[in-house]
């Protein structure tokens, strides 16, 4: 005895669980990731094929962004809330600041700027701060597993 080679794989060893490849994030933090058009598994940057166009997952940890057709739709109410609520906003600063002679012409040109420009700007946004809510809600299930070393090692062998 004392000359096995595998003296730690001893039959009785439990298996160590492997660690996640990635940290885990914080809800706050999975959701600041989408916020900056970030993967929210792992931060990954490269996760718009177009402005519009999000990959179909992660090309790091293989998060899907998108797990069924027409799962935008949350997105899409985002962005809405988003452009209404910074509308109103805008509105109601620009009528404070001109009463009693509201500038009704410019506050038109600007509600314009504001309702074309801000859904453009934070379409992309939405849609992963989107995948940030999918991925939580994801991670609370029984079934979710965190990619681990051990997929890493069988993706490179395959
Ligand atoms: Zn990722």
């Amino acid at each position: 005895m004392g000359s096995n080679p595998y003296g730690s794989l001893e039959p009785g060893t439990p298996d160590p669980i492997p660690k996640p490849v990635f940290p885990e994030v914080s809800s706050i933090g999975a959701i600041v990731r989408g916020f900056r058009k970030r993967c929210p598994r792992c931060g990954e940057r490269d996760t718009f094929v177009t402005w519009f166009q999000t990959r179909i997952a992660c090309p790091r940890c293989d998060l899907r962004f998108a797990k069924e057709e027409g799962g935008f739709l949350g997105a899409m109410t985002l962005n809405y809330v988003v452009a209404i609520g910074i509308w109103l906003i805008v509105l109601i600063v620009g009528i404070i600041l001109t009463v009693p002679d509201v500038a009704v012409g410019t506050l038109l040109v600007v509600s314009a700027i504001v309702l074309i420009g801000v859904p453009l700007w934070f379409y992309p946004r939405s849609k992963m701060i989107w995948a940030a809510v999918e991925f939580l809600v994801l991670r609370g299930t029984p079934e979710y597993r965190p990619p681990v070393a051990r997929d890493a090692r069988q993706r490179e062998l395959e």
